[in-house]
């Protein structure tokens, strides 16, 4: 008698207690800020300074410059982007060591495909994956300078 009013009693808790599963995927899921997700690239920002590539642990970053149009501006800018997602292990590097911010972490996560070719994301991709940025890096777009500088 004392298990079945014991067993009852877990029943009864559970039933009343706040449900934990969402409906997911009809409702987005919401990832702590902390989390390490897909990056978000703005290329205006990218000097071109190979860090971010030579860093990487799986070499999943390629890139490519160009001279600078501009005759007015030395160095160079941003030609080509590629992150290959089905290596990339979201491990935040590359973000930590970018002198701009030009790469940055966003709390997005969804990159189930049918295929694995469309796992390589070009730069054009990942500017437009420009929401959900973590807020660490909420200033995203302001200039260097109002952000203390470069790292
Ligand atoms: S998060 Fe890590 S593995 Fe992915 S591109 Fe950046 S450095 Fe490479
Ligand atoms: S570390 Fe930053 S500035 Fe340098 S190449 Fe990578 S994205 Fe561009």
């Amino acid at each position: 008698m004392k298990g079945l009013l014991k067993g009852l009693g877990v029943t009864f808790k559970a039933m009343t207690a706040k449900k934990i599963t969402t409906s997911y995927p009809d409702v987005p899921f919401v990832m702590p800020d902390r989390f390490r997700g897909i990056q978000h690239f703005e290329p205006d920002k990218c000097i071109v300074c190979n860090q971010c590539a030579r860093i990487c642990p799986t070499e999943c970053i390629t890139l490519t410059g160009k001279a600078n149009p501009d005759p007015e501006k030395k160095g160079k800018v941003i030609d080509t982007y590629d992150i290959n997602f089905e290596i990339c292990i979201l491990c935040d590097l590359c973000t930590e060591v970018c002198p701009t911010e030009a790469i940055v972490m966003t709390n997005n996560f969804e990159l189930a495909s049918y295929s694995r070719d469309d796992l390589f994301k070009d730069r054009e991709w990942l500017d437009s994956n420009n929401h959900n940025v973590r807020k660490d890096n909420n200033n995203i777009g302001a200039p260097a300078a109002a952000k203390g500088g470069a790292k």
